[in-house]
Protein backbone atom coordinates (compact mmCIF):
# COMPACT_ATOMS: atom_id res chain seq x y z
CA UNK A 1 0.00 0.00 0.00
CA UNK A 2 0.84 3.65 -0.46
CA UNK A 3 0.23 6.97 -1.18
CA UNK A 4 0.54 8.78 -4.69
CA UNK A 5 1.27 12.47 -4.25
CA UNK A 6 -0.07 14.35 -7.24
CA UNK A 7 2.13 17.17 -8.17
CA UNK A 8 1.18 17.58 -11.82
CA UNK A 9 0.54 20.78 -13.31
CA UNK A 10 -3.52 18.93 -13.75
CA UNK A 11 -5.12 16.91 -13.10
CA UNK A 12 -4.55 17.57 -9.52
CA UNK A 13 -5.59 16.71 -5.92
CA UNK A 14 -9.12 16.94 -5.52
CA UNK A 15 -10.25 18.00 -1.71
CA UNK A 16 -12.20 15.39 0.15
CA UNK A 17 -15.18 17.61 0.93
CA UNK A 18 -15.45 18.61 -3.04
CA UNK A 19 -15.60 14.81 -3.63
CA UNK A 20 -18.24 14.23 -1.01
CA UNK A 21 -20.40 17.40 -2.34
CA UNK A 22 -19.93 15.01 -6.26
CA UNK A 23 -21.91 12.15 -4.64
CA UNK A 24 -24.91 13.96 -4.11
CA UNK A 25 -27.87 11.61 -5.50
CA UNK A 26 -28.31 12.35 -9.18
CA UNK A 27 -30.88 15.07 -10.25
CA UNK A 28 -32.87 15.68 -13.22
CA UNK A 29 -31.37 18.70 -15.15
CA UNK A 30 -34.57 19.79 -15.96
CA UNK A 31 -35.22 20.14 -12.49
CA UNK A 32 -36.47 22.84 -9.65
CA UNK A 33 -32.87 21.37 -7.89
CA UNK A 34 -30.95 21.76 -10.73
CA UNK A 35 -31.75 25.23 -11.47
CA UNK A 36 -30.31 26.57 -8.36
CA UNK A 37 -27.39 24.48 -7.91
CA UNK A 38 -26.48 25.85 -11.70
CA UNK A 39 -27.62 29.51 -10.63
CA UNK A 40 -25.34 29.46 -7.70
CA UNK A 41 -22.59 28.04 -9.27
CA UNK A 42 -22.30 30.11 -12.42
CA UNK A 43 -22.41 33.25 -10.52
CA UNK A 44 -19.33 32.24 -7.82
CA UNK A 45 -17.40 31.63 -10.98
CA UNK A 46 -17.53 35.08 -11.98
CA UNK A 47 -15.24 36.81 -9.92
CA UNK A 48 -12.80 34.12 -10.33
CA UNK A 49 -12.52 35.03 -13.93
CA UNK A 50 -13.31 38.59 -12.95
CA UNK A 51 -16.11 39.59 -15.41
CA UNK A 52 -19.73 40.62 -14.45
CA UNK A 53 -20.50 38.80 -17.83
CA UNK A 54 -21.66 35.17 -18.72
CA UNK A 55 -19.59 32.50 -17.78
CA UNK A 56 -20.73 29.22 -19.67
CA UNK A 57 -20.13 25.76 -18.41
CA UNK A 58 -19.69 23.09 -20.78
CA UNK A 59 -19.17 19.05 -19.91
CA UNK A 60 -16.00 18.78 -22.07
CA UNK A 61 -11.96 19.09 -21.19
CA UNK A 62 -10.02 22.55 -21.54
CA UNK A 63 -9.60 22.03 -25.60
CA UNK A 64 -13.20 21.70 -25.67
CA UNK A 65 -13.18 25.56 -24.90
CA UNK A 66 -10.49 26.80 -26.70
CA UNK A 67 -11.93 25.14 -29.91
CA UNK A 68 -15.32 27.17 -28.34
CA UNK A 69 -13.54 30.23 -29.03
CA UNK A 70 -12.32 29.57 -32.29
CA UNK A 71 -15.30 27.47 -33.73
CA UNK A 72 -17.67 30.57 -32.70
CA UNK A 73 -15.70 33.71 -33.92
CA UNK A 74 -13.42 32.79 -36.72
CA UNK A 75 -14.78 31.72 -40.17
CA UNK A 76 -12.22 30.23 -42.92
CA UNK A 77 -10.23 32.75 -44.14
CA UNK A 78 -9.87 35.29 -41.37
CA UNK A 79 -6.42 36.61 -40.12
CA UNK A 80 -5.82 35.73 -36.14
CA UNK A 81 -2.71 36.41 -34.30
CA UNK A 82 -1.83 33.48 -31.92
CA UNK A 83 0.92 34.38 -29.41
CA UNK A 84 2.86 31.08 -29.21
CA UNK A 85 5.29 30.56 -25.84
CA UNK A 86 4.69 26.99 -25.55
CA UNK A 87 2.78 23.75 -26.53
CA UNK A 88 -0.72 25.01 -25.54
CA UNK A 89 0.66 28.28 -27.60
CA UNK A 90 0.79 25.58 -30.48
CA UNK A 91 -2.23 24.11 -29.95
CA UNK A 92 -4.71 27.41 -30.18
CA UNK A 93 -2.31 27.61 -34.09
CA UNK A 94 -3.67 24.08 -34.47
CA UNK A 95 -7.06 24.59 -34.13
CA UNK A 96 -7.56 27.98 -36.00
CA UNK A 97 -5.86 26.29 -38.47
CA UNK A 98 -8.05 23.63 -38.72
CA UNK A 99 -11.43 26.14 -38.93
CA UNK A 100 -9.45 27.76 -42.02
CA UNK A 101 -7.88 30.67 -40.11
CA UNK A 102 -5.34 32.57 -42.04
CA UNK A 103 -3.00 32.13 -38.88
CA UNK A 104 -0.06 34.82 -38.51
CA UNK A 105 1.96 32.94 -35.49
CA UNK A 106 4.20 35.01 -32.93
CA UNK A 107 6.39 32.84 -31.93
CA UNK A 108 8.70 33.17 -28.64
CA UNK A 109 11.44 30.92 -27.32
CA UNK A 110 10.07 28.32 -24.65
CA UNK A 111 10.82 29.35 -21.34
CA UNK A 112 9.61 33.08 -21.56
CA UNK A 113 6.51 35.38 -21.67
CA UNK A 114 5.92 37.77 -24.35
CA UNK A 115 6.11 41.15 -23.71
CA UNK A 116 3.71 44.29 -24.89
CA UNK A 117 6.01 45.57 -26.95
CA UNK A 118 6.43 41.78 -28.76
CA UNK A 119 3.34 42.04 -29.19
CA UNK A 120 2.15 45.44 -30.32
CA UNK A 121 5.41 45.41 -32.83
CA UNK A 122 4.00 42.33 -34.35
CA UNK A 123 0.66 43.50 -34.49
CA UNK A 124 1.56 46.53 -36.71
CA UNK A 125 2.59 44.64 -39.65
CA UNK A 126 -1.63 43.75 -40.18
CA UNK A 127 -4.84 45.07 -41.21
CA UNK A 128 -7.41 42.94 -40.62
CA UNK A 129 -6.91 40.50 -37.70
CA UNK A 130 -10.03 39.08 -36.56
CA UNK A 131 -8.99 37.64 -32.89
CA UNK A 132 -5.75 37.83 -31.00
CA UNK A 133 -4.98 34.10 -29.33
CA UNK A 134 -2.63 34.37 -25.70
CA UNK A 135 -2.16 31.26 -23.21
CA UNK A 136 -2.23 33.48 -19.77
CA UNK A 137 -0.14 30.37 -18.03
CA UNK A 138 1.82 28.09 -20.67
CA UNK A 139 1.98 24.98 -18.57
CA UNK A 140 4.54 23.51 -20.83
CA UNK A 141 7.20 25.95 -19.83
CA UNK A 142 5.55 27.43 -16.52
CA UNK A 143 5.55 30.57 -17.65
CA UNK A 144 2.80 33.48 -16.79
CA UNK A 145 2.36 35.74 -19.92
CA UNK A 146 1.33 39.93 -18.78
CA UNK A 147 -1.74 38.95 -19.80
CA UNK A 148 -3.43 42.83 -18.67
CA UNK A 149 -0.75 44.20 -21.00
CA UNK A 150 -0.70 42.10 -23.80
CA UNK A 151 -4.35 42.68 -23.27
CA UNK A 152 -3.74 46.41 -23.84
CA UNK A 153 -1.35 46.17 -26.79
CA UNK A 154 -4.28 44.33 -28.83
CA UNK A 155 -6.68 46.91 -28.17
CA UNK A 156 -4.31 49.88 -28.86
CA UNK A 157 -3.07 48.31 -32.31
CA UNK A 158 -6.22 46.74 -33.75
CA UNK A 159 -9.96 45.80 -33.39
CA UNK A 160 -9.28 42.10 -32.73
CA UNK A 161 -11.15 40.24 -29.93
CA UNK A 162 -8.71 39.15 -27.31
CA UNK A 163 -9.24 35.62 -26.62
CA UNK A 164 -7.51 33.79 -23.57
CA UNK A 165 -6.65 30.46 -22.80
CA UNK A 166 -6.23 30.61 -18.95
CA UNK A 167 -6.76 26.67 -18.65
CA UNK A 168 -3.85 26.27 -15.62
CA UNK A 169 -4.05 29.31 -13.81
CA UNK A 170 -7.87 30.62 -13.72
CA UNK A 171 -8.61 29.37 -9.95
CA UNK A 172 -5.30 30.41 -8.65
CA UNK A 173 -4.11 33.89 -10.38
CA UNK A 174 -5.79 37.24 -10.06
CA UNK A 175 -7.90 37.71 -13.37
CA UNK A 176 -9.82 40.83 -14.42
CA UNK A 177 -11.32 39.97 -17.47
CA UNK A 178 -13.43 42.83 -18.02
CA UNK A 179 -11.44 45.27 -16.50
CA UNK A 180 -8.25 43.94 -18.70
CA UNK A 181 -10.31 43.88 -21.92
CA UNK A 182 -10.42 40.09 -22.30
CA UNK A 183 -12.98 39.33 -25.08
CA UNK A 184 -12.98 35.56 -24.16
CA UNK A 185 -11.77 33.78 -21.05
CA UNK A 186 -11.73 29.95 -21.12
CA UNK A 187 -10.61 27.54 -18.32
CA UNK A 188 -10.69 23.54 -17.37
CA UNK A 189 -12.26 22.15 -13.95
CA UNK A 190 -8.96 19.70 -13.20
CA UNK A 191 -5.88 22.44 -12.62
CA UNK A 192 -5.96 25.51 -10.57
CA UNK A 193 -9.69 24.89 -9.88
CA UNK A 194 -9.83 21.63 -7.62
CA UNK A 195 -12.37 19.17 -9.65
CA UNK A 196 -11.98 16.34 -11.28
CA UNK A 197 -11.57 16.64 -15.73
CA UNK A 198 -14.41 16.89 -17.43
CA UNK A 199 -16.09 20.73 -16.81
CA UNK A 200 -14.87 23.80 -19.41
CA UNK A 201 -15.94 26.95 -18.64
CA UNK A 202 -16.09 30.15 -20.96
CA UNK A 203 -16.15 33.74 -20.54
CA UNK A 204 -17.66 36.09 -22.99
CA UNK A 205 -17.57 39.75 -23.15
CA UNK A 206 -20.03 42.15 -25.40
CA UNK A 207 -17.67 42.46 -27.96
CA UNK A 208 -17.60 39.04 -28.82
CA UNK A 209 -21.17 38.05 -28.70
CA UNK A 210 -20.97 41.25 -31.56
CA UNK A 211 -18.65 39.15 -33.64
CA UNK A 212 -20.15 35.68 -32.39
CA UNK A 213 -23.76 36.77 -33.61
CA UNK A 214 -22.00 37.97 -37.23
CA UNK A 215 -20.47 34.97 -37.31
CA UNK A 216 -21.70 32.08 -39.55
CA UNK A 217 -19.30 29.06 -39.33
CA UNK A 218 -21.47 25.65 -38.03
CA UNK A 219 -21.09 24.72 -34.38
CA UNK A 220 -23.34 22.24 -32.88
CA UNK A 221 -22.06 21.29 -29.51
CA UNK A 222 -19.70 24.07 -29.09
CA UNK A 223 -22.49 26.77 -30.36
CA UNK A 224 -22.24 29.21 -27.78
CA UNK A 225 -25.77 31.02 -28.96
CA UNK A 226 -27.38 27.38 -27.94
CA UNK A 227 -25.75 28.22 -24.25
CA UNK A 228 -26.47 31.61 -24.28
CA UNK A 229 -30.25 30.86 -24.86
CA UNK A 230 -30.18 28.00 -22.08
CA UNK A 231 -28.26 30.01 -19.45
CA UNK A 232 -31.43 32.21 -19.32
CA UNK A 233 -32.97 29.77 -17.65
CA UNK A 234 -29.77 28.52 -15.76
CA UNK A 235 -29.49 25.04 -17.83
CA UNK A 236 -27.94 23.96 -19.70
CA UNK A 237 -28.13 22.96 -23.86
CA UNK A 238 -27.35 19.38 -23.55
CA UNK A 239 -26.77 16.68 -20.19
CA UNK A 240 -24.15 18.91 -17.88
CA UNK A 241 -22.06 17.05 -15.60
CA UNK A 242 -24.73 17.13 -12.79
CA UNK A 243 -21.93 15.84 -10.30
CA UNK A 244 -19.01 18.14 -11.48
CA UNK A 245 -21.36 20.74 -10.75
CA UNK A 246 -22.39 20.02 -7.61
CA UNK A 247 -18.26 19.68 -6.83
CA UNK A 248 -18.21 23.12 -8.76
CA UNK A 249 -20.24 24.78 -6.05
CA UNK A 250 -18.47 23.45 -3.31
CA UNK A 251 -15.03 24.68 -4.36
CA UNK A 252 -16.64 28.09 -5.05
CA UNK A 253 -17.47 28.25 -1.39
CA UNK A 254 -14.17 27.17 -0.54
CA UNK A 255 -12.53 29.81 -2.21
CA UNK A 256 -14.95 32.39 -0.62
CA UNK A 257 -14.25 30.79 2.83
CA UNK A 258 -10.23 31.44 2.23
CA UNK A 259 -11.26 34.53 -0.05
CA UNK A 260 -9.72 34.73 -3.53
CA UNK A 261 -7.18 37.45 -2.50
CA UNK A 262 -5.74 35.16 -0.27
CA UNK A 263 -5.58 31.92 -2.62
CA UNK A 264 -3.76 34.01 -5.28
CA UNK A 265 -1.13 34.82 -2.44
CA UNK A 266 -0.92 31.52 -1.79
CA UNK A 267 -0.57 30.55 -4.89
CA UNK A 268 2.40 33.28 -5.11
CA UNK A 269 3.73 31.76 -1.80
CA UNK A 270 3.94 28.14 -3.03
CA UNK A 271 5.41 29.40 -6.04
CA UNK A 272 8.55 31.26 -4.15
CA UNK A 273 9.02 28.06 -2.25
CA UNK A 274 9.52 25.82 -4.70
CA UNK A 275 11.57 28.28 -6.85
CA UNK A 276 14.25 28.61 -3.62
CA UNK A 277 14.01 25.05 -3.32
CA UNK A 278 15.26 24.41 -6.65
CA UNK A 279 17.68 26.76 -6.23
CA UNK A 280 18.98 25.43 -3.10
CA UNK A 281 19.43 21.84 -4.65
CA UNK A 282 21.22 23.73 -7.74
CA UNK A 283 18.62 22.52 -9.72
CA UNK A 284 18.18 24.94 -12.81
CA UNK A 285 14.86 26.81 -13.72
CA UNK A 286 13.88 26.81 -16.88
CA UNK A 287 12.23 30.57 -16.38
CA UNK A 288 13.18 33.53 -14.56
CA UNK A 289 11.42 34.93 -11.61
CA UNK A 290 9.25 37.37 -13.30
CA UNK A 291 8.06 35.02 -15.99
CA UNK A 292 7.62 32.02 -13.53
CA UNK A 293 4.34 30.82 -12.98
CA UNK A 294 2.40 30.78 -9.32
CA UNK A 295 1.18 27.13 -10.30
CA UNK A 296 3.68 25.74 -12.25
CA UNK A 297 7.41 24.99 -12.34
CA UNK A 298 9.92 24.07 -14.64
CA UNK A 299 13.20 22.18 -13.37
CA UNK A 300 15.65 21.84 -15.85
CA UNK A 301 18.56 19.19 -15.45
CA UNK A 302 22.20 20.00 -14.37
CA UNK A 303 24.62 18.50 -16.70
CA UNK A 304 25.59 14.88 -14.81
CA UNK A 305 21.36 13.92 -14.36
CA UNK A 306 19.36 12.34 -16.32
CA UNK A 307 16.07 14.25 -15.40
CA UNK A 308 13.45 11.97 -17.03
CA UNK A 309 14.87 8.76 -15.41
CA UNK A 310 15.09 10.98 -11.85
CA UNK A 311 11.11 11.91 -12.79
CA UNK A 312 10.58 8.23 -13.37
CA UNK A 313 12.40 6.62 -9.95
CA UNK A 314 10.04 9.56 -7.79
CA UNK A 315 7.18 7.91 -9.03
CA UNK A 316 8.40 4.18 -8.42
CA UNK A 317 10.18 4.26 -5.47
CA UNK A 318 8.28 7.47 -3.45
CA UNK A 319 5.19 7.85 -5.54
CA UNK A 320 5.70 11.08 -6.34
CA UNK A 321 3.81 12.42 -10.02
CA UNK A 322 5.43 15.22 -11.34
CA UNK A 323 5.23 16.03 -15.11
CA UNK A 324 7.92 15.95 -17.70
CA UNK A 325 8.65 17.77 -20.27
CA UNK A 326 6.40 18.42 -23.53
CA UNK A 327 7.71 18.98 -27.62
CA UNK A 328 11.07 20.11 -27.53
CA UNK A 329 11.15 19.72 -23.62
CA UNK A 330 11.09 16.18 -23.36
CA UNK A 331 13.82 14.78 -21.63
CA UNK A 332 14.95 18.17 -20.74
CA UNK A 333 12.37 19.18 -17.89
CA UNK A 334 10.42 18.22 -15.16
CA UNK A 335 7.41 20.20 -14.60
CA UNK A 336 6.44 20.50 -10.82
CA UNK A 337 2.55 21.69 -10.17
CA UNK A 338 1.34 23.67 -7.08
CA UNK A 339 -2.14 24.75 -8.39
CA UNK A 340 -5.66 24.39 -6.80
CA UNK A 341 -5.29 22.34 -3.58
CA UNK A 342 -1.63 22.50 -2.99
CA UNK A 343 -0.44 23.94 0.60
CA UNK A 344 2.97 25.06 1.58
CA UNK A 345 3.16 21.20 3.70
CA UNK A 346 2.42 20.12 0.18
CA UNK A 347 5.64 21.90 -1.16
CA UNK A 348 7.74 20.56 1.77
CA UNK A 349 6.76 17.32 1.23
CA UNK A 350 7.81 17.10 -2.43
CA UNK A 351 10.95 18.79 -2.32
CA UNK A 352 11.86 16.32 0.45
CA UNK A 353 11.23 13.13 -1.81
CA UNK A 354 12.75 15.14 -4.77
CA UNK A 355 16.05 15.02 -2.57
CA UNK A 356 15.60 11.26 -1.75
CA UNK A 357 15.53 10.39 -5.68
CA UNK A 358 19.00 12.95 -5.87
CA UNK A 359 20.86 11.54 -2.98
CA UNK A 360 19.84 8.45 -5.12
CA UNK A 361 21.87 9.31 -7.83
CA UNK A 362 24.40 10.73 -5.90
CA UNK A 363 23.73 14.21 -7.07
CA UNK A 364 26.27 16.50 -4.92
CA UNK A 365 24.27 18.71 -2.83
CA UNK A 366 23.77 19.12 1.08
CA UNK A 367 20.64 16.87 2.53
CA UNK A 368 18.07 19.03 3.28
CA UNK A 369 19.29 21.78 1.43
CA UNK A 370 15.88 22.45 -0.63
CA UNK A 371 13.67 21.73 2.15
CA UNK A 372 15.45 24.32 4.10
CA UNK A 373 15.18 26.95 1.64
CA UNK A 374 11.39 26.24 1.37
CA UNK A 375 10.95 26.69 5.07
CA UNK A 376 12.65 29.89 4.98
CA UNK A 377 10.10 31.19 2.81
CA UNK A 378 7.01 29.74 4.82
CA UNK A 379 8.41 31.05 7.98
CA UNK A 380 9.36 34.62 6.81
CA UNK A 381 6.47 34.45 5.09
CA UNK A 382 2.87 36.57 6.97
C1 LIG B 1 -4.25 21.48 -19.74
C2 LIG B 1 -4.28 22.63 -20.68
C3 LIG B 1 -5.10 22.65 -21.82
C4 LIG B 1 -5.89 21.47 -22.28
O1 LIG B 1 -6.79 21.01 -21.40
P1 LIG B 1 -7.41 19.55 -21.55
O2 LIG B 1 -8.31 19.52 -20.36
O3 LIG B 1 -6.29 18.56 -21.50
O4 LIG B 1 -8.15 19.51 -22.83
C5 LIG B 1 -5.11 23.79 -22.58
N1 LIG B 1 -4.36 24.85 -22.27
C6 LIG B 1 -3.56 24.87 -21.20
C7 LIG B 1 -2.76 26.09 -20.91
C8 LIG B 1 -3.50 23.75 -20.37
O5 LIG B 1 -2.68 23.76 -19.31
Amino acid sequence: MYKNILRTPGPTPVPEQVKEAMNHDMISHRSEEFVRLFHKASNQIKPIFGTEQDVFIIAGSGTSVLEAAVVNTISPGDEVVVVSIGAFGDRFVSICETYGAAVHKLEIEWGKACSADDLAQFLKQFKNIKAVFATYNETSTGVLNPIDSLAKAVHAHSEALFIVDGVSCIGGVQAKMDDWGIDILVTGSQKAMMLPPGLAFIGVSKKAWHVIENNNAPAYYLDLKQYREWYRKDMTPNTPAVSLIYGLSEVCDMIETEGFEQTVQRHQLLKKMVREAMAALKLPLLTNEQDGSPTVTAVCAPPQLDIEEIRKHLKKKYHLDLAGGLGQLEGKIFRFGHMGYCFPSDILEAVSLIECALSDYKYPYDLGAGVKAAQKVYSAHI
